[in-house]
């Protein structure tokens, strides 16, 4: 059981990484887990 649960995959888990996504003018802050942190990383990446 991990303590935290990643905001994508919703798996429970230890060690989470802290994203910030911009929705509009807001600011959210989401945890994710290092798979999909290092996911997202790679889709902002691949943005032109
Ligand atoms: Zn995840």
């Amino acid at each position: 059981m991990g303590k935290y649960r990643c905001y994508y995959c919703e798996r429970e888990t230890d060690s989470v990484r802290q994203i910030t996504f911009f929705q509009g003018k807001q600011d959210r802050d989401e945890l994710l887990c290092d798979t999909c942190h290092a996911d997202w990383i790679e889709s902002l990446k691949s943005e032109p």
